[in-house]
């Protein structure tokens, strides 16, 4: 029986209902991508108001490898939720902080003493990984990247690179941020990409910043709003030998790319390199909200007394999800689930690059794979025009599909890595149907 299930048009009469007292109620920021209310969802399955079912390759932007409604996330939410919700853990501390902190710290690929600290977003990891590496530096300045995305608070949206939506009109921003170019492969304009981006940053620390005023480097090992782009094992090798040249802490932001769904636990460990500092935050609890920075004892130790912090971080509701979402990576092998994902992915679309050369480009790493439309194979000029037609049309078969991209021509898959063999099935049906719809939709 397939899982896919359209009973009325999309948005059905009940979203657009809600839809209308959303746009009076609710802030016109608050733009939707899909616009559909949901009433259940479970594992890679969402059912709308409506009664239509869609497999979700959104994954509330990546937070749910283990899946909707997680059987063993739920109950040890439940288990807290009757213990107790909040103390404050530098108030009245709780064991499920520490046993995440230990846990987690086991399993990074650094060696030597690590800690742990938790925070709410993304974005709030990146800003106190900052705070961190300036505390243990004594530095001023930090290195972002094109096509970096680290969030929407102050020193995030510095380093975050695109400027329409995020930046534009919100400056001025955090100072001492210097931008360098990230090893984009597919768009890089001749030679090659990794030694070009070396001698990007080399040239950095002449023209743009001196070396020993830097605190940290921060990188997306696959960047994500960026569109998909993984950082080849090479580049991300020479950075750590530049880091180490300079005494530069070396920061991966892996609030994406964490927890299995590039194929190992962290993405940055198929790089064969040690970063310093790790962001965690998305499916560490299984979409509620909870972050982290995880690295070098003698770096997290840095700051001083109550530096980094906040009221809410590091909830109890949240660290037992998160301990959860540990297990059930383990027990479903969900790191092999995501390599098994992406090469089907990445297989069914290469094929189809053959019959269309608007699907410009296929990559990825695990199952994070970016599909990048351009309007000439040859030109590569983006065509952000084909990619939302894509996602519009796979909606309205039953397919949540987000985009990414600095041009906002890229088609990304998020999907829950619990997701059966028949939903991904189903669901690569719709996206190349989707795909051969918009290309042709858009030549007419
Ligand atoms: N860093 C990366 C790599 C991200 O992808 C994101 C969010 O998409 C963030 C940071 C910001 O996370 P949040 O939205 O939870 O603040």
């Amino acid at each position: 029986m397939p899982s896919i299930e359209i009973r009325t048009e999309v948005p059905g009469p009940r979203s657009r209902a809600w839809i209308e007292r959303k746009e009076r109620a609710v802030a016109n920021a608050k733009a939707l991508w899909v616009p559909v209310f949901v009433e259940s969802a479970e594992g890679a399955l969402i059912t709308d108001v409506d009664g239509n079912t869609f497999v979700d390759f959104a994954g509330g932007i990546g937070c749910l490898a283990v899946g909707h409604s997680n059987a063993a996330v739920t109950a040890a939410v439940q288990g807290q939720v009757a213990r107790f919700l909040h103390t404050d853990f530098t108030v009245m501390p709780y064991d499920s902080y520490v046993e995440l902190a230990e846990r987690l710290c086991a399993r990074l690929p650094i060696s030597g003493p690590t800690k742990a600290a938790f925070f709410n977003s993304g974005a709030e990891a990146v800003e106190n990984a900052v705070k961190i590496a300036k505390a243990a530096t004594g530095r001023p300045a930090v290195i972002a990247y094109e096509g970096a995305f680290h969030g929407r608070t102050l020193m995030a949206m510095s380093l975050t690179s695109k400027q329409h939506p995020y930046k534009a009109g919100f400056g001025p921003f955090a100072p001492e941020v210097y931008r360098v170019a990230y090893p984009y492969e597919y768009r890089w304009p001749a030679g090659d990409a990794c030694e070009g981006a070396l001698d990007d940053l080399r040239r950095a620390f002449t023209t743009r910043i001196a070396p020993e005023d830097v605190a940290a480097i921060v990188i997306e090992p696959v960047q994500g709003e960026g569109g998909f782009v993984p950082a080849p094992a090479a580049y991300l090798k020479g950075l750590r030998e530049i880091c180490d040249e300079h005494g530069i802490v070396l920061i991966a932001d892996e609030v994406q790319t964490g927890f299995g769904r590039t194929g190992t636990l962290f993405a940055i460990e198929q790089s064969g390199i040690e970063p310093d500092l790790v962001c965690v935050a998305k499916s560490i609890a299984a979409g509620l909200p909870l972050s982290g920075v995880l690295g070098r004892a003698e770096i997290m130790d840095a700051p001083g007394d109550s530096t980094i912090g906040g009221t809410y971080v590091g909830n109890p509701v949240a660290c037992v999800a998160a301990l959860a979402v540990l297990d059930e990576i383990d027990r479903l092998e969900l790191c092999a689930r995501a390599r098994e994902i992406g090469e089907s992915l990445t297989r069914r679309m290469r094929d189809l690059q053959r019959r269309v050369p608007q699907l410009g480009d296929v990559r990825g790493l695990g199952s994070m794979v970016g599909l990048e439309f351009v309007r000439d194979a040859r030109t590569r000029e983006p065509a952000p025009e084909i990619a939302t037609r894509v996602a519009e049309h796979a909606l309205q078969h039953g397919l949540v599909l987000l985009k990414a991209g600095l041009f906002g021509n890229v088609i990304r898959n998020l999907a829950p890595l619990v997701i059966t063999d028949g939903e991904l099935a189903e669901a690569l049906d719709v996206l190349e149907a989707a795909i051969e719809h918009a290309v042709a939709a858009v030549a007419a």
